[in-house]
Formats: C-alpha cells, structure tokens, sequence
C-alpha cells in the first residue's frame, strides 16, 4: 500500500511539474517551428543553408511532440465514461494499428466473440492501445507478430502477494496484448510503469507511455500487469471492470406506437 501510495502522489508531483512547464515550452517551441519553416520555404533547394535549417526543424518538432506528451499526461485526464464494446474499439483500430507498427510486424487479433461492455472512455482507450502499439513496434525493430486478446474474467478477492491486482473483485473484461520482440529484464518488467523510466536512448523515449497507460487504466478502476521475458516477449494483461450494459435504443416514435398494449 505504500508503494501505491507513493507512486500516486510521485505521478501527482510529476504532472503538476510537467504541465506546467510544457505549456510555455510548447508556445517557444511554435515559435522555432513557425519561423525555422518560413526560412526554410525560402531556401532555394540546393542552398547550403538547407540543411541545418532542417535539422532545427526535426529537432523543435521532436521538442514539441515531446511537450505535447508531457501535456497530456499532466492534463487530469477528463473522463467521459459511455457503455462501449472493447473488442469494437480494437476492430475500428486495426487499420491505425498496422499502419503504425510497420509491414515487418504482423497485427492479429483474437478477440472474445460476444461484444464486451465496459464503461469507459474511448479516446484515452485508443491512447493506450497505441502506446502499446509504438513500444511493440520498438521491441520489434527485425519485425514479429502484435497479437490483442480480449477475454472475460471472473476475479476473487486477492490473497496476500506483492504483484496482485489490486481490482475489486467481481468481472473483468481482459484485454492481452502480446508481442514477440526483445522483452525486459527483470528489473525493466518492475519500473517499466514509472514516470520518466525508459531503457530508450536521447530522444527515442520519454518514458510517460506506460506511466499514461497505467494511469488511464487506474482512472477506470482497472489494473495493469506485464509479463516479459528477455529475447522472448513481453504481455501486457489490462483489466477493466466490466459493468456496463449495451446502451438501450431511444424506441423510435414507429416503435413506441407499436409497443402499446391492445
Ligand atoms: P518509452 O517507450 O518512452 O521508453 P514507456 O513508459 O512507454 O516509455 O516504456 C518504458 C520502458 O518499458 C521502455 O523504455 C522499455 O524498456 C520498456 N517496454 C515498454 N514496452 C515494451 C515492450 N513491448 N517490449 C519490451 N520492453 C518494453
């Protein structure tokens, strides 16, 4: 618990920091952007001058993804919470998904047959799936196969043991998302969730995606876990309650008036 503790008032600290300082970072950076692309526009195509230009700009653009990442993740994600089918969310991201992990990577799917309704929000969903979408893409740089499960769970009040999920118990809909890239060692697998941890080199990784990804999935009630293996793979277990109905219909006027008994 205290572990817990911790890591919810270190992720508060962070983000109250981060935020702040991204904004105005952000502004600055709009302004290299802004007049590095003006000069560049100028520059007849085999100008010397060209090339440092550019490279100003690839480095502001990167600067600024990066603000933008530390934004979002600051921002106290505002939540708006509909009944919506999982294993849809995943369907409707499959086209994104290939496209972001590259053609050396096959996406496949294995996804529960019935619609699995979760309250939840489905853009930070989207944020998440594509988290683990550039991390697997990254553990894969000779290609592999990406594979997203979904499933249902029954989960019981937990016994005493220091990498339980902390849920409450009850149904779950499982969300697994399997890669067959490098993996992580065992102390990689034990902070790959904190802010600011990365194993990337300068500029390759902030490490706010799963430190995001943990948050969102805490804000849903729900509770990560991975499993990774050096030269194997990694899997990341995402579990949200499963609550929500299917949203009923609005009868339309025609059907009201044919539900009237007699
Ligand atoms: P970043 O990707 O910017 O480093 P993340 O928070 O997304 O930040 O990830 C933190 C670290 O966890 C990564 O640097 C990497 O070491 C490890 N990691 C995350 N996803 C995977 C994966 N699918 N396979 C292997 N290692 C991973």
């Amino acid at each position: 618990l205290e572990d817990q503790l911790h890591h919810a008032q270190k992720m508060e600290s962070v983000g109250r920091l981060a935020g702040g300082v991204a904004h105005d970072f952000n502004n600055m950076l709009m302004i290299i952007i802004g007049y590095a692309d003006l000069l560049l526009a100028d520059k007849h195509p085999n100008d010397p001058e060209q090339d440092p230009l550019k490279q100003i700009l690839s480095a502001a653009v990167r600067a600024r993804n990066l603000t933008k990442q530390l934004l979002s993740f600051a921002r106290k994600q505002v939540m708006t919470l509909k009944p919506m089918d999982l294993n849809e969310v995943i369907r409707g991201f499959r086209q994104m998904m290939n496209r972001m992990v590259g053609e050396d990577v096959a996406v496949d799917f294995a996804l529960e047959e019935t619609p699995l309704w979760v309250k939840a929000d489905v853009s930070l969903i989207e944020q998440i799936l594509m988290n683990m979408a550039v991390n697997a893409k990254d553990a894969m740089p000779r290609g592999g196969r990406l594979l997203f499960e979904t499933m249902t769970v029954e989960l019981d009040e937990p016994g005493i043991c220091s990498n339980c999920l902390e849920v409450t118990p009850g149904r779950y809909a499982l969300l697994k998302i399997s890669d067959t890239g490098l993996g992580m060692d065992p102390e990689t697998a034990q902070n790959c969730f904190e802010p600011f941890f990365t194993t990337k080199a300068m500029g390759k990784g902030t490490g706010l995606g799963l430190s995001t990804v943990y948050g969102i999935v805490k804000q849903h009630l729900g509770d990560v876990k991975v499993l990774s293996q050096p030269g194997t793979g990694t899997t990341f277990m995402i579990y949200l309650p499963i609550g929500a109905q299917a949203p009923v219909p609005l009868p339309s006027p025609e059907k009201a008036r044919d539900d009237v008994p007699g």
